[in-house]
């Protein structure tokens, strides 16, 4: 059996970033930035007033100073003259600041009557003035690879960049596999159950920028799969789930290798999940998961989503790992690799008491994997594990 380590560089050897795009700024969001792209304009293009208030020359701005309003500029309307001695311009936030002037004083400092203004409040040392270019200047790079945000999304508007060069989001094809599997709503027989992780994985995988294609579940049968095998056909990668272990009614490696899967591997050293197998399925990425819920959870956590990071062009990370102190004991761990579930609370973690494969219940509610190397003794509260994160 080979190492989740192992597992992953062999999944990221499946797992080549996809082709370049280009989306609307407005479907942006989210999406991994492809290549870098730099500023088309400086922001704020003129120095521009902060505040709303007088703009004047900052020498002259005493207690009890008085000037003459010469004019008005205003966010979109600059006043186009150069102020004087002794002249003030009514100004408004976003405003170019006149020629001449280097202060706002803002209007709480002023008393006005007609045209004239007299500061009746000390109005500070700040100048109440952004400069030309301080937010970023024409050229400034927002560097790729990136994951997008809603800052991102702003910064890129601003920059008047109205289309983006975004990796292609994959296609990933779910297969549910199981004569005791029904969809959610519909009324399940006396000895069947709904399919569930399916579900899980396709919010995880749409979470991270991937497309998912729910396909039916296929029946216990080699005709039933190759059926749905067909169906996948233009994913950028098929994940399967149960099926996978030794038993008389697993049969999705057996029909992957009919239809010329190229196997990377089958079975990898952890828990839960050790009935993982992957490879390339006429030039497809195919990973066949385990059946159990939180098995095939898991899996998508540790395997799935560092794939299709790669697959958005991230880099070919392992899902990230926090170290933090336990808040409770923990027994010792077997000879595979654990992730247990867990709850992260106030910077400590502490696991759930239930570890079994089949407990969703336990998955929701918890906020954590704790990964327990092979052979990890027994730990007690303050020692440090480490931890990924759940979505
Ligand atoms: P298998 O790997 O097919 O032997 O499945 C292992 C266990 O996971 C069995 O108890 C299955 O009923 C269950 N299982 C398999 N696929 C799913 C699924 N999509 N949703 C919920 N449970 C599943
Ligand atoms: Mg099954």
């Amino acid at each position: 059996m080979i190492t989740v380590a192992q597992a992953l560089d062999h999944l990221f050897a499946l797992a080549d970033p996809l082709p370049v795009e280009t989306v609307p700024l407005r479907a942006a969001h989210g999406r991994i930035l492809a290549e870098t792209v730099t500023a088309r304009r400086t922001q704020p293009p003129f120095a521009a007033s902060s505040m709303d208030g007088y703009a004047l020359k900052g020498v002259e701005a005493d207690l009890h100073a008085q000037f003459k309003v010469v004019g008005e500029a205003a966010a979109g309307h600059r006043w186009t003259s150069t102020l004087g001695a002794g002249h003030a311009v009514r100004i408004f936030t976003g405003a170019p600041v006149p020629e001449g002037a280097d202060k706002v004083v803002i209007q709480e400092d002023v008393t006005r009557t007609g045209d004239l203004i007299t500061i009746t409040d000390d109005p500070g040392p700040k100048d109440n003035i952004r400069p030309a270019g301080v937010d970023f200047t024409a050229g400034m790079a927002l560097e790729a690879p990136r994951r997008l945000s809603p800052g991102d999304i702003a910064l890129l508007a601003a920059m008047n960049i109205p289309e983006v060069p975004v990796h292609h989001a994959p296609v990933v094809a779910i297969i549910s596999t199981g004569d005791e599997l029904v969809q959610p709503g519909e009324d399940p027989g006396a000895d069947q159950i709904i399919a569930s992780n399916t579900f899980g994985l396709a919010a995880m995988f749409e979470a991270v920028g991937a497309q998912t294609r729910m396909l039916p579940i296929a029946r216990d049968s080699d005709s039933a799969l190759r059926t749905v095998f067909a169906l996948a056909q233009g994913a950028d990668l098929i994940v399967t789930i149960g099926g996978a272990s030794v038993g008389d009614h697993d049969l999705v490696g057996g029909v992957a290798a009919d239809l010329g899967m190229e196997q990377s591997f089958y079975k990898v050293a952890m828990r839960p999940g050790k009935p993982l197998m992957a490879g390339r399925l006429n030039g497809t990425a195919m990973v066949g998961l385990p059946g159990n819920p939180v098995s095939a959870m898991v899996c998508g956590t540790v395997f799935l989503t560092p794939m299709i990071n790669a697959m958005l062009g991230l880099g070919q990370a392992p899902a990230a790992r926090v170290a933090l102190p336990l808040s409770a004991p923990l027994d010792q761990n077997g000879p595979r690799e654990h992730y247990m579930r867990g709850t992260i609370q106030d910077g400590t973690v502490q696991g759930a008491g239930a570890q079994d494969s089949s407990l969703l219940s336990v998955l929701a509610r918890s906020n954590a994997l704790i990964v327990r190397p092979p052979n990890d003794p027994a730990r007690v509260p303050g020692d440090l594990v480490d931890t990924i994160a759940l979505l």
